[in-house]
């Protein structure tokens, strides 16, 4: 399909709208990451995951698209993307040799979205900027705007002991959100907000340039692999991300909610370890 049909078959008042976009992500560099997605199937369940939890125990899904009462499939549920490696990526849009530094200097005081108007701090992200594992988080919270740091709070807490549980220090790894400010009242971030700071996002993607990318829930999951389907569909699986592996797993939040959901987290964390030759610490010998 020619590349402007959707916009000659948008409704009137859409289209101005996507114009807009278009030329935002042009502004950025980003047009040809845009334009050259092509689809695949999700892949086929994994065995070795558990099966998918109860409907008590599964997270809602998390995108506004997705909730609510079941809805006809639409032709968009069941592809994800296949996009460009992370290295084209920075190429194509001039980011070549890019770096946290200078991604972090670009945002600036931010005001590009709504969630500017609540926010403390802006949370760009922390670690190592060299990270062969990054973590993906959907937003900051209270204490992360407090503290202008990602994953500070109860659930960061959490985050750190599952990093130290896989043996490593949560300095080695990289930690950021899919939105860089906090959504008032803890709400999801809306999908022009993702759309908005998502750029960044993919630049510093492309900059660290890891081996591993773990999404924390179904919003950075949703977000980095452009599907509207419950985590709980895809949780465990490995997915292609410009190059890099990527798993999704279910969010230190709602651990902290549903204890149960932790045993299907170390099996996903345990691939992880496997995919980065890694082997779980020696406990330590008792005192006493
Ligand atoms: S969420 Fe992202 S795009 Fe929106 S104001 Fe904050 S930094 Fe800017």
């Amino acid at each position: 399909m020619p590349q402007s049909t959707p916009l000659l078959l948008m409704a009137p008042p859409a289209r101005p709208s996507l114009e807009a976009w278009l030329r935002y992500f042009d502004d950025l560099g980003l047009g040809p990451f845009y334009l050259d997605r092509t689809a695949m199937e999700l892949p086929a369940a994994d065995p070795v995951a558990a099966p998918p939890p109860t409907p008590a125990a599964s997270p809602a899904p998390v995108l506004p698209a997705a909730a609510g009462p079941a809805r006809a499939a639409r032709p968009q549920d069941a592809v994800l993307p296949v996009v460009p490696s992370l290295f084209e990526v920075a190429s194509r849009a001039g980011f070549e040799g890019d770096t946290l530094p200078r991604i972090r200097e670009d945002l600036g005081d931010c005001k590009r979205c709504r969630l500017c108007q609540g926010r403390n701090t802006i949370v760009f992200g922390d670690g190592n900027s060299q990270a062969r594992l990054v973590f993906v988080g959907e937003g900051p919270g209270h204490d992360e705007d407090v503290q202008g740091l990602p994953f500070v709070g109860r659930a960061g807490k959490l985050l750190t002991q599952m990093i130290e549980a896989m043996g490593l220090r949560r300095g080695d790894v990289y930690i950021c959100n899919v939105v860089k400010c906090r959504p008032p009242g803890n709400r999801q971030p809306e999908r022009d907000e993702i759309a908005t700071c998502s750029p960044f996002l993919d630049r510093q993607l492309a900059a660290i340039r890891p081996k591993v990318i773990v999404c924390l829930g179904g919003v950075a999951a949703q977000a980095l692999l452009g599907t509207n389907k419950a985590i709980s569909q895809f949780r465990g699986q490995w997915f292609d991300f410009r190059g890099a592996k990527l798993l999704a797993t279910y969010h230190p939040a709602f651990l902290l909610r549903t204890p149960s959901a932790k045993s299907d987290v170390w099996t996903d964390l345990k691939k992880v370890m496997h995919e980065l030759g890694l082997k779980p610490p020696k406990p330590k010998p008792r005192s006493g």
